[in-house]
């Protein structure tokens, strides 16, 4: 039913919103792209995400979110604060609010281009303090965004519940797994791919890719479907 109908990913251009843009080209008829620009501190990463969304075929609108830097000056966009967990256990690369402010700006770009559906990466099991990242939020964020344009949306969060081994499983099964290793920026320094190997984004999407291949390799031994 849902392949009839169209939907918008909420893409950075990262592993985890790439394998969402695979899973919901699988997953419905039409799909397109929403970027927040937020004065990244690599422009780069707007660049990889556009490159990703030129290659896989589907429409990008980019907006500009740059008055986020004004409101809450963190390291993703000071090039001169360095990256590292606060007192409270939350990194420092936190926005108070950024995906309820994504997401609602989704909704009304979805509504104008008539898709009800949003993709969106978030997840609860690398689960590094962001509250608005949570199971709960994203629910009543769906229920308030229907009454907010009577409309009814339905947000999508295809890696809620999954650990970074798993997302690698995902784009796997889709057989995007070199592409999304290939292609997507995590890394905290900005190179694309494999990253620096040294910063946590670099060293949790590593992790998670040696557990996933490792895993792979241990069924393909034991003849496992
Ligand atoms: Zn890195």
């Amino acid at each position: 039913m849902l392949k009839n109908e169209k939907a918008v990913v909420v893409f950075s251009g990262g592993q985890d919103s790439t394998t969402c843009l695979f899973w919901a080209k699988e997953q419905f008829a039409e799909v397109e792209t929403v970027t927040f620009d937020y004065g990244q501190r690599h422009k780069y990463e707007i660049q990889c995400a556009a490159q990703i969304a030129e290659e896989q075929g589907v429409k990008q609108t980019v907006l500009d979110m740059s008055l986020l830097n004004q409101l809450a000056p963190n390291a993703l966009t000071r090039s001169d604060m360095e990256i590292k967990e606060g007192d409270d256990g939350v990194p420092n690369t936190f926005v108070d609010g950024r995906n309820l402010l994504f997401l609602s700006f989704a909704a009304v770009l979805a509504k104008q281009v008539g898709a009800r559906h949003l993709v969106t990466g978030v997840c609860e099991t690398d689960f590094s303090g962001y509250p608005d990242c949570r199971d709960n939020f994203i629910k009543s964020l769906n229920v308030t965004l229907n009454l907010a344009m009577d409309y009814p949306f339905v947000i999508h969060t295809p890696l809620m519940w999954l650990d970074k081994a798993d997302t690698w499983e995902l784009a796997d099964q889709m057989n995007a797994l070199d592409y999304v290793r290939q292609n997507t920026l995590t890394c905290y320094n900005g190179i694309k791919g494999d990253g620096c190997g040294e910063c946590p984004a670099c060293q949790l999407r590593k992790a998670g890719l040696d557990k996933y291949l490792s895993r792979r390799t241990l069924q393909i031994k034991g003849g496992v479907q």
